[in-house]
């Protein structure tokens, strides 16, 4: 069977046994571990990202469960949003926001609202194939009637408390979707992009008939057009130039961009300018009382060392807008809402802003009004969804006022426990230059803002449930009502004040505000579950890839603050971003990595879960993701497992036991040393979220049992003395039940493939691994210093077999002697290294010798020789016995020919050994069969063989 095949059989067994919802509900619910999974959009196939979430997110309710706690685990669905509208768009061939109008609101949601879950069974083959346990099937979804009217609760809640305002602000805009972008939706998928544009430097004319004109820098060319000011550093100096018969002022400091020949003809502060009127470059038809085109003091804002030292100043910036506020100028929005040029020269009206950059540069350049122009690469910031190139606009705008709660956000950060903990102060920096929080969006598909205005008096009335709004709306309102703009536009309220009639605000919330209430409006609190919320808030553990931490993690914190003054989560682990083996970001497109569901299909789910958990990804780093090193993992780890297991079925016996066996032999101590601090690290580790230590712990531990203790201990396994047997099989018994625990949480695969194999011996008392109990550090099985002398042994055999290797003996030849020095072991340590390395003998010279030597003793005597012809014959027939399927318990008679004299001589000398080695009876001397004989090479001559199995009757039948 395949081993991708092994893990689906698992994955029937837990269905059909309902072992996740076992685990659940054999814990208390007074022993709460709550967990809180970010609801994702269903817009498209699950990739990578998503399966690190889904393998990280499942770790530790496995773990917390093993110890006892109750972690109920919920599916989200995130909705709305432009995420979902814009892919409608697209199918609908709608170009522009006005044809959803023409088409219909009613009809473009409901649109939306049949695609948003278009993907969920893909996403949850792939949950259910990464082994991530979570009800399914009964997932919330924020476009759900009660999820909403949450968040009309929590939004009324903070609009009493005075922490929503309506402002002018400017934001970075979305031409194409027309709505404003929040600064982290920007930020978190990294929606800047190098690009190279032309910067200008303009000139612009003093109003004093002078001649002189103002140099003035600028990277976006459009908005030369809305001008309204120009900016200085009125403490810096400035001078005037004179070129040809022009004069030019500009900053003192940048007089080397002229490249011309000049004379300073005048040097002043820059508060020599300020209130000095110019010509603006171009008339637009706004008219309006307030005043501009004078210098301004922009203060230190105005940088000495870029462009000029004089800033022009439009709507379409932040600092701008600031000073456009301050000097009281009049606000010119040359744009319109859609990015078309609306104000300006009349033949280029209804140019793409982008376009219109050109046209001001050959404009300007045949007014003499250019100085020059150069290509200038930035960073500029594209719309996530369409594209689009952003633009900063100055939009009106409802907001949460973030300034007032900085400082509890600020301190109760403190609270929260980061992993890694370096995110604790990334994040504290996120919150110090947090801006306001934009919560209104123009769009359509999302919970509406429950914001009513009187058309006649202005009075807003703002509510918090479908009863409230069935308690003051003119029109009736079912109890069920969908909360979606195109249902609640039409709903009207009866004025308070005047009496006339209110309307909704045509605003929906930002998707973020309903994610980040996901902790309240997943259980339609405080409409439903008062009491399990007591019990279930804050949540112990949330986990996220780092760009939501700016996002997710800070909208969830925000909203409790608002609403509990307290931290929605205790722990949180940040992952890294999975990219493509050569670094650059996974693309579909440029096909340059493997699809997730080979790799699962090549080496299962475990080992892709193990790879990721060890990876620096859990320490919020990058990875770039390597197929050739899941393959390893898969080797080194699963293959390294199964084969254990696979010897571990071979032997059976009576009494067997998974409790402490108790053994006396030195490797059966040592491996149940290593397993017991194996269980306490990994439980600190497990505590401290450190996924990756603990997988190294576990990956190491799992190559000792295989290729130390399984291979030292071979014999003990096969051997006639029940005692013996018995103490190697309870150990190995006891080894495998604890190790099947510690997997479970990051391997539960492979761990639950050990448990059933005990399981079926009636060694175990669960059902499932899962629903079993984490184990505990056992003081009592410490043997302290064991550890070390078994390092220092696996040292001198792993020299010796070195030297052998580079004089080429195999190991099966015996050996006479192996010679230490500057080492002091127990004897049952250096019988370890006389079976391990096959030799007769170890001797200790400890003469002024400190430094760890091995000699070996590598001539091959007479004795020795036919010492190892005998052992290569015993290869050789239990190699056959195998091929013949025989157990340990088939005897045979071996019958065998040879013209070799060193090989009959051999066989003459060792016959009992043999005998005992292949549970032979009997050996003869002749072969009188033609039949089934077999023949090999043993000291360069060909040997034949013949086994006839002997059989006996039953006794037991
Ligand atoms: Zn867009
Ligand atoms: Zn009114």
């Amino acid at each position: 069977m395949l081993y991708n095949e092994k893990e689906e059989e698992i994955i029937q067994f837990w269905k059909e046994n309902k072992i996740f919802e076992k685990s659940v509900e054999s814990r208390s619910k007074k022993n709460p571990y709550v967990f809180y999974d970010g609801p994702p959009f269903a817009t498209g196939l699950p990739h990578y990202g998503h399966i690190l979430s889904f393998v990280t997110k499942d770790v530790f309710p496995r773990y917390w469960t093993m110890k006892n706690y109750r972690c109920e685990r919920k599916w989200g669905w995130d909705c709305h949003g432009l995420p979902i509208e814009s892919i409608c768009e697209r199918a609908l061939n709608l170009k522009q926001k006005n044809e959803i109008y023409e088409m219909g609101l009613s009809e473009f949601n409901e649109f939306c609202r049949s695609k948003v879950l278009w993907y969920t069974n893909e996403w949850k083959n792939t949950v259910e194939r990464m082994g991530k346990w979570i009800e399914f099937d009964n997932a919330y979804k924020t476009m759900d009637n009660s999820y909403m009217e949450t968040i009309w609760f929590i939004f009324k809640k903070i609009y009493d408390e005075g922490y929503v305002y309506k402002g002018k602000k400017v934001l970075l805009y979305c031409p194409r979707c027309e709505t404003p972008l929040s600064n982290s939706e920007v930020s978190m998928d990294n929606s800047y992009k190098d690009v190279t544009e032309k910067s200008v430097i303009a000139k612009f004319k003093l109003k004093d008939n002078s001649g002189t004109y103002l140099l003035a820098w600028s990277t976006t060319p459009w908005t030369l057009i809305g001008n309204v000011a120009l900016a200085v550093n009125s403490k810096l100096n400035y001078v005037k130039i004179k070129v040809e018969d022009e004069f030019l002022i500009l900053i003192k400091s940048r007089l080397d961009i002229i490249n011309e020949n000049y004379e300073i003809v005048d040097e002043f502060k820059g508060e020599d300018l300020i209130n000095k009127p110019y010509e603006p470059l171009y008339q637009v038809s706004v008219e309006t009382e307030k005043i501009g085109h004078f210098i301004i003091d922009g203060g230190e804002d105005v940088l000495s060392d870029e462009g000029t030292g004089i800033v022009h100043m439009a709507i379409y910036g932040e600092f701008d807008y600031e000073m456009i506020n301050k000097y009281d100028m009049p606000i010119i929005q040359h744009i319109d809402e859609r990015g078309y040029l609306a104000d300006g020269p009349e033949n280029w009206k209804g140019l793409w802003f982008k376009d219109v950059d050109k046209k001001v540069l050959d404009d300007l350049n045949s007014r003499n009004l250019l100085f020059n122009t150069e290509d200038y690469k930035h960073s500029y910031p594209f719309c996530y969804r369409c594209d689009t190139p952003l633009i900063y606009n100055a939009l009106d705008a409802w907001f949460i006022n973030i300034q007032r709660i900085k400082p509890k956000l600020l301190k109760t950060n403190e609270k929260i426990k980061w992993y890694p903990k370096e995110i604790s102060k990334r994040y504290q920096n996120i919150v110090e230059s947090a801006p306001d929080w934009c919560i209104s969006r123009n769009r359509f598909w999302a919970t509406a803002m429950p914001i009513w205005i009187c058309m006649q008096c202005n009075t807003i009335k703002v509510l918090g449930s479908v009863k409230e709004l069935q308690d003051h709306a003119i029109e009736t309102v079912p109890d069920d009502l969908d909360l979606h703009r195109h249902i609640v536009d039409d709903i009207h309220l009866k004025c308070t004040e005047c009496g006339k009639i209110m309307n909704r605000i045509p605003e929906v919330f930002d998707c973020w505000l309903e994610s980040g209430s996901m902790p309240y409006a997943a259980k339609h609190y405080p409409f439903e579950n008062v009491d399990w919320f007591k019990h279930n808030f804050p949540s112990d553990f949330v986990s996220e890839y780092i760009g939501q931490v700016r996002a997710w993690f800070y909208y969830m914190h925000v909203i409790s603050i608002l609403m509990f003054d307290e931290i929605p989560f205790k722990n949180v682990v940040v992952n890294g971003n999975i990219l493509a083996e050569d670094g650059t970001k996974m693309s579909k497109s440029k096909r340059n990595y493997a699809d997730p569901s080979l790799i699962i299909g090549s080496y299962g789910a475990d080992a892709l879960r193990i790879y990721l958990l060890a990876s620096q990804l859990m320490r919020a780093k990058d990875l770039n993701f390597k197929e050739e090193i899941v393959k390893q993992v898969y080797r080194r780890f699963n293959l390294l497992l199964v084969n254990v297991l696979n010897f571990y079925s071979l032997f059976e016996i009576n009494n067997l036991s998974a409790d402490n066996p108790k053994s006396e032999n030195i490797l059966d101590r040592w491996i149940i040393d290593l397993v017991n601090n194996l269980t306490r690290d990994v439980t600190q580790r497990l505590d401290d979220y450190d996924t990756g230590e603990a997988s190294k712990l576990i990956i190491n531990f799992v190559e000792d049992l295989s290729t130390w203790y399984i291979k030292n201990s071979r014999n003990r396994f096969k051997s006639e003395l029940l005692k013996e047997k018995l103490a190697a099989m309870n150990t190995l018994t006891y080894i495998l039940h604890n190790l099947s625990k510690i997997l479970a949480p990051l391997t539960p695969f492979i761990s639950e493939m050990i448990y059933q194999k005990l399981r079926e011996k009636n060694l175990v008392k669960y059902e499932s691994v899962h629903l079993d109990l984490w184990p505990d550090f056992d003081q009592s099985l410490s043997f302290p210093n064991l550890s070390g002398k078994m390092n220092l042994t696996k040292e001198i055999v792993q020299k010796s077999l070195e030297l052998r290797e580079r004089v080429k003996i195999p190991l099966r030849q015996v050996l006479n002697k192996i010679t230490l020095k500057g080492v002091s072991l127990e004897d049952e340590f250096l019988e370890l290294v006389k079976k391990a390395l096959n030799v007769k003998e170890v001797v200790i010279k400890n003469e002024d010798v400190f430094e760890l030597t091995v000699e070996l003793d590598t001539e091959i005597t007479r004795e020795l020789k036919l010492e190892g012809i005998a052992r290569n014959l015993i290869r050789n027939v239990n190699n056959y016995r195998k091929k013949m399927k025989l157990s340990t318990k088939n005897r045979i008679k071996l019958y065998f020919n040879t013209e070799d004299n060193e090989i009959l001589e051999s066989i003459s000398k060792y016959q009992n050994y043999i005998k005992k080695m292949v549970q032979a009876d009997a050996i003869f001397n002749k072969i009188n069969n033609n039949r089934d004989i077999r023949t090999f090479k043993v000291n360069q001559s060909e040997v034949s063989i013949y086994l006839e199995v002997i059989t006996f009757k039953n006794s037991t039948k």
